[in-house]
């Protein structure tokens, strides 16, 4: 089911269609779709020139456009938080927040990462040894796309050196998807890869739902929200509860969670019991918002067919129909309450009562809760695209989104490498006497170099990364506190004894 664990090109010339088909699918299982131009060689954002050495100083951001292979390379030399994401995924708290270099613990060197390279290589079951390794790879290979997968028993790396099936996935964070596409038969504004404003509202609606959930109903804590690169959204839940937690475990909450059920050709997809759902809430705040004016459902035939199919009663659908169409110029607003009354005066038996009483809410629901791609939530191995990626189609980073200001977030907005680099540039002429601390390493010795690289910028610091990039520490922060919580439990338990 799972591609090989070494390198193997993607799409081999000679190979028949059929293999070709094959391993797309092997890769769309374990890739979201967002992602499947990655693999098409004919991108045309890929330009496959010869990649050169370049400091960011020197690169012009006008040049950049276009020219991908050095906007990766420049990214993962200058504007990757390669400290915070180290720490991040390492679960430990020794020398944590201070220069010294924090020793790499079972969860990183574990770790499976994949990379996919600018010629297309897909390099799966790759570990590193500390954060240098990893930051040394990602300068080397600059892979167009790095993937997150489990923790492992033994160091992925190994995994020729180990007999068959002894490689065994111990440990990941519950992770989530959500993608626009999934939201096609609903969304009117754009449709396929595009985004805009008016459908991100789907996104934000999904975010503030899930992470309320997560918070309330399972009493997750440490959750964090990226944005996908292109049309989507990633949850990261970091707890320790969480990354432990069986198949079974993770299908449960997808489960409770998964309101809407049901294919394409299933009218009615919402499922819900007779109790309210705590994200009424939530969603009802958006609905009207969406379905009466951004996404302007109720305004003609063609898209109002859509919320009348939810109906079941076909003589009732036909009376808001009638109604609806007597006077189609009405407000959004009013044709709802007139679908609303139309309902509740059709309700005179106990059968109609059960079968149309929750329509509108179950309308709301079907227009307004998130839909989550399970099969990435629900297995351990599955690989899910790492924060701090940058989008190949779009050149977007793919960067953490703040919760709590989450409606604000513009997804045309997330930084470019031709965005930072300016920004990068602008911010060094302004203020002399800082220095690119990539240049700076290896022009003296060790210990000058930690004092005197504390006081410089990091050079995300400089730009409009650092937003994101802060969000990322603080929930960094908010697990290493827990950790350390837990190591002064477990050793004031062995005092006692
Ligand atoms: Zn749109």
């Amino acid at each position: 089911m799972y591609p090989p664990a070494n390198s193997g090109t993607l799409t081999p010339v000679e190979a028949g269609q059929s293999e070709e088909k094959q391993k797309r699918d092997e890769l769309e299982h374990l890739f979201d779709l967002d992602d499947d131009e990655v693999l098409k060689a004919e991108n045309p954002w890929m330009r496959t020139a010869p990649v050169e050495l370049f400091s960011a100083k020197n690169a012009g951001a006008d040049d950049l456009a276009g020219d991908s292979p050095r906007q990766f390379m420049l990214f993962y030399r200058h504007f990757f938080p390669a400290k915070p994401y180290f720490e991040w995924l390492n679960y430990d708290t020794l020398n944590a927040g201070t220069s010294i270099a924090t020793s790499p613990s079972r969860s990183f060197m574990n770790r499976e990462f994949s990379f996919i390279l600018t010629n297309e290589t897909f390099m799966r079951y790759q570990s590193f040894k500390n954060m240098e390794d990893f930051k040394n790879e990602l300068a080397r290979l600059c892979p167009t796309r790095i993937d997150l997968g489990a923790v492992y028993n033994i160091r992925p790396k190994d995994k020729n050196m180990v007999r068959a099936g002894a490689l065994v996935a111990v440990s990941k964070e519950m992770v989530f998807d959500i993608d626009m596409t999934d939201y096609d038969e609903i969304r009117t504004c754009c449709s396929g890869g595009d985004v805009c404003i008016k459908c991100w509202e789907f996104m934000t609606v999904a975010m503030k739902v899930i992470d309320a959930a997560l918070r309330d109903d399972f009493g997750f804590k440490h959750l964090l929200w990226v944005y996908s690169g292109r049309r989507g959204v990633h949850c990261w839940v970091g707890d320790e509860r969480a990354r432990v937690m069986t198949n079974e475990q993770r299908k449960a909450i997808v489960s409770y969670l998964e309101v809407i059920k049901g294919g394409t050709n299933q009218v009615r997809k919402v499922n819900l019991p007779n109790t309210l759902h705590p994200s009424l809430r939530i969603i009802s705040e958006h609905f009207k918002n969406l379905v009466f004016s951004s996404q302007d459902i109720l305004t003609t035939p063609e898209s109002w067919e859509k919320i009348l199919a939810i109906i079941p009663d076909e003589a009732v659908r036909a009376k808001v129909r009638e109604d609806w169409e007597d006077a189609p110029g009405r407000a959004p607003s009013q044709k709802w309450e007139n679908l609303k009354n139309i309902i509740g005066q059709n309700i005179d038996t106990p059968k109609k009562r059960q079968q149309l009483e929750n329509i509108p809410r179950d309308i709301i629901f079907q227009y307004t809760y998130p839909r989550l791609d399970d099969k990435v939530s629900v297995d351990i191995r599955h690989l899910l695209k790492s924060p701090f990626c940058i989008h190949p189609k779009t050149g977007r980073v793919c960067v953490p989104i703040p919760i709590e200001t989450c409606e604000n977030f513009d997804p045309a907005s997330a930084p470019t490498v031709p965005r930072l680099v300016r920004e990068l540039n602008e911010y060094d002429a302004n203020h002399p006497g800082t220095e690119d601390r990539s240049k700076l390493q290896g022009t003296m010795k060790e210990v000058e170099f930690e004092i005197f690289i504390n006081v410089q910028p990091y050079n995300w610091q400089k730009t409009s990364l650092r937003e994101h990039v802060e969000v990322f520490e603080k929930f960094v922060k908010g697990i290493q506190r827990d950790i350390r919580a837990k190591k002064r439990d477990d050793a004031s338990r062995s005092v006692d004894f």
